[in-house]
């Protein structure tokens, strides 16, 4: 048992306000004075900066990254008869919203090593159906957009992004979400950047699709009342924005905290029979899941649970294997790196605000289940 009294939780987005507090009040105080909650100052502003901080032209705001994805396939035109290829290893917003725009999703494996999307079997998922490939940079590392690009060149098929996991995560000096036609963020609070509630973005470098997704998220309507489109609603809320456009002034030093602390947990651990998600030359993680795999999963997540550790499991059930996805077919087998991962993957705690006092326990209590 543990002698120690020290807790770590596996997010901590309290501590972060209370840092935040001065800042981020008087913005959300100066939405509610004006009550003008929807769209307008706030989502404007917001979505300049993210583009810009994505080296793309354009971002539209949307209600989450659910719909971040929905909206992007949409403006590309992919729905019924079309084909989009993806990750069995994802959260399933990924695979759900390519169900919801009508098309129909193609998985595939992951790489042993990096856990992202095995280029060699998206090439071999290809058919003359297929409109795109949604690679997802799953845990803030940037998937192997090199092979991806050399798959679709010359061939209609589109690349887009979920970076639901990645903002501002580097691919050889590119931004995650600023390489495929499209780019899908999620703000759910426990992201990079998180809202205190739902909220998404799409980032793109054309005005046309950014366009529809800016009608398509607000009734169809360019002019109040004037309907061109059958859209939907799917704003990104104003309070939200506010709260983003405080923490986007962060995010940078963020990223650059949660580096940091990776790289505490790779030296402390090593020699540990835990196994890291490996990185492709050059790219720049955002680390916003610490994962590990080790054979004996389970045990070690009740340990740490005993010695005041939380941890999390991304994802226990692989989204071929869950109810929602049985009109698909793949039954247990199709896909056994994905499978695997399910099995042992266990996400240690990750965020800029863990100290150094709690990284050292945490280490402290993965070395101790090792060594007894
Ligand atoms: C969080 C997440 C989403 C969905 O975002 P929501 O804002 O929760 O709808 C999509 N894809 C991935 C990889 C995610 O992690």
């Amino acid at each position: 048992m543990s002698t120690s009294s020290i807790q770590v939780p596996f997010v901590d987005l309290s501590t972060q306000f209370e840092l935040l507090r001065g800042e981020l009040l008087p913005r959300m105080e100066h939405v509610m004075k004006r009550a003008a909650f929807i769209l307008g100052e706030e989502v404007e502003e917001f979505e300049q900066v993210f583009a810009t901080f994505c080296g793309c032209v354009e971002c539209v705001g949307v209600s989450s990254g659910c719909d971040a994805l929905l909206w992007a396939m949409k403006s590309l035109g992919i729905g019924p008869g079309d084909e989009v290829i993806t990750v069995a290893n994802t959260y399933i917003a990924t695979v759900l919203a390519i169900k919801m725009a009508g098309a129909t999703p193609v998985l595939v494996d992951c790489l042993v090593d990096t856990w992202e999307i095995d280029p060699q079997a998206v090439e071999r998922a290809l058919t003359p159906c297929t409109k795109a490939i949604l690679p997802v940079h799953l845990y803030g590392q940037p998937a192997d957009m090199n092979a991806l690009r050399k798959i679709v060149q010359g061939k209609s098929i589109y690349l887009v992004e979920d970076a639901a996991q990645a903002h501002g995560a580097i691919y050889q000096g590119e931004k995650c979400g600023s390489m495929g036609a499209l780019g899908c963020f999620s703000f759910y609070p426990g992201k990079n950047l998180g809202a205190y509630g739902d909220g998404g973005a799409v980032v793109t470098k054309n005005a046309e699709w950014a366009d529809y997704i800016r009608m398509m998220r607000n009734y169809g309507q360019r002019k109040k009342y004037h309907h061109e489109l059958a859209g939907w609603n799917s704003r990104l809320d104003t309070l939200q924005a506010a709260v983003l456009l405080i923490k986007m002034r962060h995010l940078d030093k963020w990223n650059t905290a949660r580096r940091r602390i990776a790289q505490q947990y790779h030296e402390s651990l090593k020699g540990y029979p835990v196994r890291f998600q490996s990185a492709d030359e050059g790219v720049v993680p955002v680390y916003h899941l610490m994962a590990v795999m080790t054979a004996r999963r389970d045990d070690l997540l009740a340990h740490m649970n005993r010695w005041g550790v939380q941890c999390g499991i991304h994802y226990p059930i692989p989204v071929h294997l869950q109810k929602a996805c049985e009109d698909l077919a793949l039954p247990e087998g199709s896909f056994p790196v994905s499978e695997e991962l399910a099995r042992q993957e266990l996400s240690l705690p990750m965020y800029p605000e863990l100290n150094d006092q709690q990284v050292a326990h945490i280490c402290q209590s993965v070395k101790a289940f090792f060594e007894d």
